[in-house]
């Protein structure tokens, strides 16, 4: 069994990494360390956070939990994710940095901390919140995470999205059409996609995780099936080869998303044929059905023995 597979002094120097990558224990399903969460969010507030202009009117701002994408113009600034509240400093220095305008709306792509944390502060400098109504729902109520050890308190009034939707959304600011879509359960069961179709930019958050193995919350209803299934729904959306900004890691393009989707399937394949011969999980892991992955994806916290049982646990 993968057990203390980091020191604590590996832990934390991949923690200042796993800052701008979401919070991932070293133990997922067993009894783990309660420190993971509160050690990510130490992390953040030291890690250096950057901006920079990606395509026409939108920057990406890294550093904070998960990726946050800024769309500026002459009716203010609209961010996609809001990172850990500790990092307020640094953030609101790299909005300020891309220009003077003010916060005026906020979409958390679900409702995961590192996404949403920072969402009080948001508000309280102007931001209306958007979000699927789910990640309103799992906001507004003390959420436990097993595979994070971890009991998220309830959020403050101010900090919950107070427009949510259950489908789809459209807006229109700074000249520019925002359509939101919600996946069906994926990774959570909050997870939208944000395309800013004149900019040709897709956040598609936690659904892809570039370059390494995701996280799958099954905690708030997310499954190896259901990220298998938000993966084809990115790919359908890129009939044309527009940049995609993940939820962890760096901006890409639909070659790079089917090699995730493709991943997945495969590793999802290999561990359902073991659990089908009546392989326990111990058995699972000792047969390593992420090794030919692993080169690429399993360089990261999300081990191959944590993501062997991340699909585990779903098949
Ligand atoms: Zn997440």
């Amino acid at each position: 069994m993968y057990r203390n597979n980091f020191t604590r002094r590996e832990w934390f120097q991949s923690a200042s990494i796993a800052a701008g990558f979401g919070l991932i224990a070293p133990r997922l399903l067993e009894a783990g360390n309660p420190r993971i969460v509160p050690m990510m969010i130490e992390e953040s507030a030291k890690a250096k956070i950057t901006s920079r202009l990606l395509q026409r009117n939108i920057s990406l701002v890294e550093g904070s939990g998960g990726n946050i994408a800024v769309l500026s113009g002459q009716d203010g600034k609209l961010i996609v994710d809001a990172g850990f509240r500790v990092s307020k400093t640094g953030i609101k220095a790299a909005l300020d940095g891309i220009d003077g305008r003010p916060i005026k709306l906020l979409i958390n792509t679900h409702w995961h901390t590192d996404h949403t944390d920072g969402n009080e502060w948001l508000h309280e400098a102007g931001a209306t919140i958007i979000a699927h109504e789910n990640t309103r729902k799992h906001l507004a109520v003390e959420t436990r995470v097993d595979a994070w050890e971890y009991t998220f308190a309830a959020s403050p009034a101010s900090a919950l999205p107070t427009k949510v939707f259950s489908s789809e959304r459209k807006l229109q600011v700074n000249s520019s059409e925002v359509r939101m879509k919600y996946y069906t359960p994926a990774h959570t069961d909050s997870d939208i996609h944000v395309h800013f179709v004149e900019a040709d930019i897709l956040h598609v958050g936690d659904t892809w995780w570039n370059g390494v193995y995701p996280f799958i919350d099954y905690s708030t209803g997310g499954s190896i099936d259901g990220t298998i299934r938000a993966a084809e729904a990115n790919i359908a959306m890129l009939n044309r080869d527009i940049l995609v900004i993940p939820g962890h890691g760096e901006p890409g393009h639909k070659q790079d998303l089917v090699e995730f989707r493709d991943m997945l399937v495969g590793i999802r394949e290999n561990v359902a044929k073991l659990k089908r011969e009546g392989r326990s999980l111990n058995e699972t892991l000792a047969a390593k059905p992420t090794s030919s992955y692993d080169a690429k994806w399993g360089q990261f916290l999300i081990t191959p023995a944590m993501f062997t049982e991340l699909v585990y646990v779903g098949v």
